[in-house]
């Protein structure tokens, strides 16, 4: 008597969620299912180009959330926009860095300050000391 066959409501219950959304077959317990969030449909992860190795680290990570295609089409923009603020973020780290190499090549420049001035300076004076070494002299005596 128990052991007979469930055709009860049970049984289309179970049938609707052991089926692929994608391939309308149904997903084993031992092949790897994955179901979306967003319209808990089931999926095989091979439907949904899900690798074992993603697939096992999903099963690992509970927080790891997984949206069908038709549903990825409204996160889709959301991700790519995030990848897009963090190609943005790396770029202002690498033009953060520059910068800051910048500013310790700047704050060294203002270190030896006169330096600049110097250089420039300094053929004058050769110059001075080159055309007049006569008032040079005379002043030294
Ligand atoms: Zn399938
Ligand atoms: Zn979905």
């Amino acid at each position: 008597m128990s052991k007979q066959p469930s055709r009860g409501s049970t049984s289309r219950k179970d049938e609707k969620s052991d089926k692929c959304a994608n391939c309308s077959k149904s997903v084993g317990e031992k092949e790897m299912g994955i179901q979306c969030e967003i319209c808990s449909g089931l999926f095989h992860s091979k439907c949904v180009d899900i690798s074992a190795e993603v697939y096992s680290f999903m099963e690992k990570n509970k927080n790891v959330h997984w949206y069908c295609d038709s549903c990825n089409k409204g996160v889709a923009c959301v991700t790519e926009e995030v990848s897009k603020l963090k190609l943005r973020q790396d770029l202002m780290d690498q033009s953060l860095k520059e910068m800051r190499s910048e500013i310790e090549e700047l704050k060294i420049g203002l270190e030896c300050g006169p330096m600049p001035n110097l250089m420039v300076a300094l053929p004058n004076i050769g110059g001075a000391l080159c055309s007049t070494p006569q008032s040079l002299a005379d002043a030294h005596y």
